[in-house]
């Protein structure tokens, strides 16, 4: 029989419940995870309100998290009760096209945690309990806290997207957007070995962080036209690899002026479902544009990396809270209080 466990619902858009919700039961392939942490996503805020049609209620929200296996189903043999894990937001089939090619990211039947479209709905884990496929699942260093686990999903979005960008030695990245994911990706553009970040924001207290965090110049449209200003960092030609990290349609605009010739844009953030594109101008400077999409196989280079400090994240937790003040704290990032960036819940 199963028991109850508490979860925090969202029951309709603007409004989430501590409630209480049947434990879930792990299949032969899963893991029972006992949640210890888990992040608020900025897409769990757009969910909240309904912007994103991406999380339609009842739905337990939550897919940046970490605890510890509380039970293994009867198919697992290498996972032990009692170990400290992560897991991929991104549930993949496991033997689709595109999972036989290691593409976890772009699966056919992929599902993410705590995310409901209406063509399914996968409970996440605001909740004290959540039950996960063993594939999808790493285990914990010592090293890394319940906390920090919380933003391996984040990092390894910025991990990804760096990834999928031809970078030389001593290149000049331009990170559009320094808000989690934007923070995260000029670190990772640093260590990719670009000698020159450029972050870009307009707000002066993200710029602050970036500059904690590793970015070079940072640059606020409100003050100089950031085309502009990479063009004299760059002796006029540009940034070889930019990163968008929002995805409106200014910050598209932006990004791809920011690039040099022949230079990559890695599109991630992806706010408006559509932006007008610079046509020509793409096409005459030879300009790449690569979407980036979650993240496939780079969370043990993850976890290396945080467990060895080359990626902080610590500067980016702004607050640590039971799941009973889920609500209220959603409530303060849907008004987009200033100054706060990573919340995470405690169930
Ligand atoms: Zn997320
Ligand atoms: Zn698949």
């Amino acid at each position: 029989m199963s028991e109850d466990m508490n979860a925090l619902l969202l029951t309709e858009y603007m409004r989430l419940e501590l409630t209480e919700m049947p434990e879930p039961l792990p299949g032969p392939d899963d893991v029972l995870v006992k949640v210890r942490a888990c992040g608020i996503c900025g897409s769990d805020v757009h969910g909240f309100d309904g912007s994103t049609g991406r999380r339609i209620p009842p739905l337990v929200m939550g897919h940046e998290a970490a605890g510890e296996v509380v039970q293994i189903g009867s198919a697992v043999a290498d996972l032990r009760v009692g170990e400290r894990v992560t897991f991929d937001s991104t549930i993949s089939c496991g033997r689709c096209f595109f999972c036989a090619a290691g593409e976890v990211n772009l699966c056919d039947d992929r599902q993410v945690m705590g995310v409901s479209p209406g063509s399914y709905r996968r409970h996440g884990a605001f909740a004290e309990l959540v039950a996960v496929p063993r594939r999808i699942v790493y285990r914990l260093p010592e090293a890394i806290g319940f906390e920090q686990a919380a933003l391996i999903e984040a990092v390894s979005v910025a991990v990804h997207a760096v990834g999928l960008i031809p970078v030389r030695l001593g290149e000049t990245a331009v990170v559009v957007g320094s808000g989690m994911i934007g923070l995260l990706a000029v670190q990772a553009a640093r260590l990719a070995g670009c000698a020159r970040v450029v972050a870009v924001d307009i707000d002066e207290g993200r710029l602050e962080l970036a500059r904690q965090l590793g970015a070079t110049d940072v640059l606020n449209p409100r003050a100089v036209e950031p085309a502009d200003a990479v063009r004299e960092l760059t002796g006029g030609r540009g940034a070889g690899a930019v990163l968008e990290c929002l995805g409106a349609a200014a910050t598209v605009r932006t990004a791809i002026a920011c690039a040099r010739k022949g230079g990559t844009v890695a599109l991630v953030g992806n706010l408006a479902p559509a932006v007008e594109l610079p046509l020509q101008d793409v096409v005459t400077r030879q300009i790449r544009l690569q979407g980036s999409c979650a993240s496939s196989g780079e969370y043990p280079a993850v976890i290396d990396l945080l467990s060895r400090g080359a990626i902080r994240v610590d500067p980016l937790i702004s607050a640590v809270a039971p799941l009973a003040e889920g609500p209220a704290w959603f409530e303060r990032l849907y008004r987009r209080e200033p100054g706060l960036m990573k919340v995470i819940l405690r169930p």
